[in-house]
């Protein structure tokens, strides 16, 4: 009888796009045997198809954009010398649609290689292929069929949830972008309607992306029109800069994942039924501390970066890594458990 082999791991991350590569590159840098598992390869969703320039937030104050500015910086940091050979260090000028504010010129910005940017964080991390369906907990440990181990890290961007947290709202935002040819000179990074941009490749311009809620690879009914989307990139293109001679070379097509606060989700993820079965009250909304809720056990999230996942990933998996390994708290305001109290009392209605 053919007799399985167990194959024990202190992280098991699933899925490998830039958040999943990333901290698994935090994860065994500080010394822990990590495991990453994907259905289709590296940088397979979202993440194969971004731009992944690194900007920070323009305009808009708050929270969001004081946690932009600190991700933009580690993330300048990060790429520029983890991931030197894959990062294109250019100045970015930022226009504004409807032309109300004075254009910016930012000194520092990069754009990113996407999928060689992943494949060389997952460099010398054992990968396997692997569609998981739903990961398991006994004896302590999480199993995903051969594979298992202490903690479980999920970074599976907009595709369909494989633990049961329907509390966690996210939508997929659907995204096209080209890499094309033109003999107008393109000196640095343009963001306007769209972004056009020079790239690691000599001569090859960037243009890129569009943004549709509408549109899901994950609703069989649905073709998406390559040619519709193309035509918009240039026609937005155009309304920044006259690119003569285009010839388009490659289109990237994928999901970003998107949060309701735009906020990014890092956190432990609430085990809804053992939640409500101690606290039904939650159903009249009423108030409990998340730190009462139940977890599932060591399994935690990093989701929901939207158009910012490159620039956000850095800055999520060192805090990911401070946590394991050095102890730190997570910051509460990134738990995904903030969504669940709301998603409990409508449950009920
Ligand atoms: C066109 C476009 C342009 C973008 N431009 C930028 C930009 O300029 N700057 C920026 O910072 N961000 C940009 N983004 C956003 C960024 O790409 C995303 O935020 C980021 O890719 C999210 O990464 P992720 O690792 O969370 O998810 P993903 O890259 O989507 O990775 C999820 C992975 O999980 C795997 N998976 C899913 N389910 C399972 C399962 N059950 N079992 C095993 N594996 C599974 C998938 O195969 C996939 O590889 C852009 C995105 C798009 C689409």
């Amino acid at each position: 009888m053919p007799t399985s082999k167990i194959l024990p791991y202190d992280v098991i991350i699933i899925g490998a796009g830039i958040n999943g590569c990333t901290a698994a590159y935090y994860l065994s840098q500080a010394g822990l045997n990590v495991a990453i598992v994907d259905k289709t390869g590296i940088a397979a969703g979202g993440s194969g198809a971004a731009g992944a320039f690194i900007s920070p937030k323009f305009h808009k104050q708050g929270p969001l954009k004081e946690l932009m500015d600190e991700a933009y910086a580690e993330a300048m940091t990060f790429y520029s010398t983890v991931l030197a050979s894959q990062t294109l260090l250019k100045p970015l000028l930022h226009i504004s649609q409807d032309d109300s504010e004075e254009p910016i010129y930012l000194e520092h910005s990069a754009i990113v290689d996407a999928r060689s940017a992943c494949e060389s964080l997952a460099h010398g991390i054992d990968f396997y292929l692997l569609d998981v369906q739903s990961p398991t907990y006994h004896d302590n440990q999480w199993h995903c069929e051969d594979l298992q181990s202490t903690y479980l890290v999920l970074t599976i961007g907009a595709y369909p949830k494989i633990l049961p947290i329907d509390y966690v709202g996210l939508r997929g935002i659907w995204g096209h972008r080209i890499d094309v040819t033109t003999s107008t000179d393109v000196p640095h990074i343009y963001h306007q309607f769209v972004s056009i941009s020079p790239t690691m490749k000599e001569g090859v311009i960037a243009i890129g992306a569009t943004h549709d809620v509408h549109y899901s690879p994950f609703d069989s009914s649905a073709t998406y029109d390559i040619e519709s989307g193309r035509t918009l990139l240039l026609e937005n293109a155009a309304k920044t800069l006259k690119l003569n001679n285009i010839i388009i070379l490659k289109d990237y097509m994928g999901l970003r994942s998107g949060s309701n606060d735009y906020m990014p989700m890092l956190g432990s993820l609430v085990d809804t039924e053992a939640t409500l079965a101690l606290h039904p009250h939650l159903q009249h909304g009423k108030a409990v501390d998340p730190k009462e809720f139940v977890y599932y056990p060591k399994a935690i999230m990093i989701n929901g970066s939207g158009g910012y996942g490159f620039v956000l990933a850095p800055y999520l998996a060192k805090r990911l890594k401070e946590y394991l390994v050095d102890e730190i708290a997570m910051d509460e305001t990134l738990s995904p458990s903030r969504y669940f109290p709301r998603w409990a009392k409508r449950k009920k209605g």
